[in-house]
Formats: structure tokens, sequence, C-alpha cells
């Protein structure tokens, strides 16, 4: 089972406005509500690859019952630590043409919550045979408590996908006693990591910063690159993935597909190729699609079979 951790969820809300009106009254009809989270969305993917997952986190309040009750929609086994502290909602107003957010910080963990969900993951390890940590922390939570999660599942010998950025993934990748298997850092997330202005098409410079020694000992260093694919660190080993021109409706979301994919085919055992290529068609999949988190299984072999691979 993939166990698939979100320590920062949300309810996402849309609301869709013709006029924004400041400091006046807005009435919004078409008011779009989701659980959101980039671990969610992994969970998702991973589910609809008809793969077995376990949600987990820390929930609280109505808005976590909320995000239960979306999961339970989808079919999405999960199992939160629950707190008495509500989760926070994430607003989108989306109006002339314009996107304005207001992103609640959300609860703050003491450090006895802290110790309580690492014994709640350490139960769930006992049934997980691959986990996938993904987002940003809340507040009260550092950068050490993935690299606990890492060296727990690490002593259960189960591979961790890490997806973070910035400051708490330079400050894991710096913990060096505990190394997730895979990382997967889209191009601009690699610049700012490294401080570097490596281009998508910039192959050198691709394979000198993914060989940056802040890398060593995670065997998968996936970098993706929007609708150019990705390079691949695998090992000592480096791969460039074209991808499909494709009918894009919506990408957001896609790096956390490929995150499942990656996943999937890990739990799977697959072959390099097949791990890299599993991972580029759910990313794919994810951004022909309206709803973020979410692929067709139907296309997925179709995509497969046009990705391609080649060693460097
Ligand atoms: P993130 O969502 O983390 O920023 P990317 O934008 O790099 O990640 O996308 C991840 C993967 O999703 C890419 O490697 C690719 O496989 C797929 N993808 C993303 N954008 C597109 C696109 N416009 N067309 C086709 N595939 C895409």
């Amino acid at each position: 089972m993939i166990i698939s951790v979100t320590m920062n969820p949300s309810v996402d809300i849309s609301y869709r406005l013709e006029e924004f009106r400041l400091n006046g009254v807005n009435r919004v009809e078409n008011v779009l509500k989701t659980a959101g989270g980039k671990g969610l969305n992994v969970a998702r993917v991973v589910h609809l690859l008809n793969s077995p997952v376990m949600a987990t986190g820390i929930l609280g309040g109505t808005i976590g019952d909320f995000i239960e009750s979306q999961l339970q929609l989808d079919g999405i086994s999960h199992d939160f630590l629950k707190t008495d502290q509500e989760s926070r909602n994430c607003i989108a107003i989306l109006h002339d043409g314009n996107q304005t957010e207001i992103l609640e910080a959300g609860p703050t963990f003491s450090k006895q919550e802290e110790m309580q969900f690492l014994q709640h993951y350490s139960k769930l390890l006992e049934k997980g045979e691959v986990v996938t940590i993904s987002g940003s922390l809340p507040r009260g939570l550092e950068a050490s408590l993935y690299s606990q999660m890492i060296l727990l599942a690490k002593q259960q010998q189960i591979p961790v996908i890490l997806d973070c950025s910035e400051k708490i993934l330079k400050q894991v990748l710096d913990f060096q006693e505990a190394r997730p298997l895979a990382i997967k850092p889209n191009i601009d997330e690699l610049n700012e990591l490294l401080n570097l202005q490596v281009s998508a098409d910039d192959i050198n410079g691709l394979r000198e910063a993914v060989s940056h020694s802040c890398f060593s000992g995670i065997d998968w260093v996936l970098v993706s690159l929007g609708a150019k694919g990705a390079f691949i660190k695998y090992l000592d080993d480096y791969y460039f993935a074209r991808i499909p021109k494709v009918p894009v409706v919506n990408p957001v979301g896609s790096g956390d597909s490929v995150v499942a994919g990656l996943a999937v085919a890990i739990l799977q055992k697959k072959t390099v190729e097949n791990v890299i290529k599993t991972a580029m068609t759910t990313g794919v999949l994810n951004a022909m699609e309206t709803q973020t988190g979410f692929v067709n299984s139907e296309k997925f072999d179709f995509v497969y079979s046009q990705i391609e691979i080649q060693k460097i």
C-alpha cells in the first residue's frame, strides 16, 4: 500500500465573480469547494490508477470533516490524526480575468501533536510499502519532521518519495542521515534550491545541476519540465523523457500526478524505463483534465506508448 502524507491540507474554495467589488458586497452563485493539498492529489491519482493507497496527515474541525467526506466520496481510504484545531480554507476569487487568493495560515501544532502524529504514522507504516510526502508544513512543524518520517520509513525498508520545495526541501536535503528514495522538483524549484537559472533545454546544465552533492544518496532525482517532459537522474544514469503534444486543459496538479505515477511504478517494482514512463504518463494525463489531481486511466496506454526516453 502507498501511504500518501499531506500535513497541510485545506478546503479549496473557488468563487467565480463577474466583477469584484472591493469594499462592497459580492454575491457568489458559482461556488466550488474541493479537498485540497498536494498529497490528496497524489492519493486520488494513485486510487484512479487502481493501486492501494491510504491518505494521512492531520485534520481538525468541520473543515477537516469536509475533507474526509470528499475523500469518502472519491472512495479513497484515509486515516488522519485528528486535532481540535480547525483545518484551513484557501479561497480563490476569479474575477475579470484575475485570480485573487486568500490563504488561511491554518492551525499551529505543538511538539506534543508532532509526537502524536509520528506515533500515528509509525502505526500506518506497518501496512505501508511506499510513502509519499507532499507539500508544505503547518505552523509549529519543521522540516525535521519530514526527516524523522523518512528515517522511520527507512527503518522498515520503506522507500519515500518527497515532493516539497524551498526551505523545507533544503533542510531535508541537508540532513544526510535520512535520504528519500526520490525527489521531484520542477525546474523552478531546482533552480531556486541551487540558486541557478538552468533552462529546460539545457541538457548539460540540467545534468550538472542534478549531480550536485546535495542530492547524494538519493536514487531518483526527477526534474519535471512542464510540457517539455522531464530530466532524470537515477543512480549514476541520466535520462531525458519526452512527452507527446496533447490538448492541455489544466496542468495544475501535474507534478502531484507524477509523484503518484512514481509511487505506483516503484510499488510494482517496475524497470527504470517503466517507472519514468509511468510518471510522465500520469503527469500528462492530469494536464488533459479539468480537475486538479485527476487522471483518466482509460487513456493511460495511449499516452504511455508515446513517451520517449533517451539515455544521456
Ligand atoms: P509541477 O506541477 O510540479 O510544476 P510540471 O509542471 O513540471 O510539475 O509538470 C509535471 C509533469 O506533468 C511534466 O513532467 C509532464 O509530464 C506533465 N505536464 C505538465 N504540463 C504539461 C503540459 N502543458 N502538457 C503536457 N504534459 C504536461
